[in-house]
């Protein structure tokens, strides 16, 4: 598998989380091929019971899924979360991927109102801020698959 490093101006917030490249952000996952499970963070494993725990893997998640749930924020996120200025409202997305896995995170490029269970988000990054060296320090994110023109 072909992991694709930080390039350029941007470096991520937390390491092993997500590649990306110019056409795609991809979260890191990891599958257990015994009992068939998917994990997010990759080492945040969490088996079925019983499960032998052979044949983990690493492996990237697709990078369009469907907006299950979702909820708005009015508060700022808790350290070690960190941004430049303050972002609320925001919305926090619950994000099915075709691999059966859900996985939280921001949901920007999305009014509230075009808000709608079912949506297809793609993955991609959220500036937080600027480092010292003007690298952009970014996290992942959900925007709908097909932009909401009506803003
Ligand atoms: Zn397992």
């Amino acid at each position: 598998m072909n992991i694709v490093g930080p390039e350029g101006k941007m470096i991520p917030a937390l390491p092993d989380l997500f590649v990306w490249n110019e056409d795609q952000v991809q979260l890191m996952s990891a599958h257990c091929q015994s009992c068939d499970t998917y994990f997010f963070p990759a080492f945040h494993e969490q088996h079925r019971p019983g499960c032998s725990r052979q044949g983990v893997q690493k492996v990237l998640l697709n990078k369009n899924g469907i907006l299950k749930s979702y909820t708005i924020q009015h508060y700022m996120p808790p350290l070690p979360f960190k941004t430049e200025g303050n972002i609320t409202p925001y919305i926090i997305g619950l994000v099915e991927f075709p691999e059966g896995i859900q996985i939280a995170g921001i949901v920007k490029e999305c009014p509230f109102h075009a808000l709608k269970i079912g949506l297809s988000m793609e993955v991609v990054t959220f500036t937080l801020y600027r480092n010292e060296q003007g690298q952009e320090v970014v996290t992942w994110a959900f925007q709908p698959t097909d932009p909401i023109r009506d803003k």
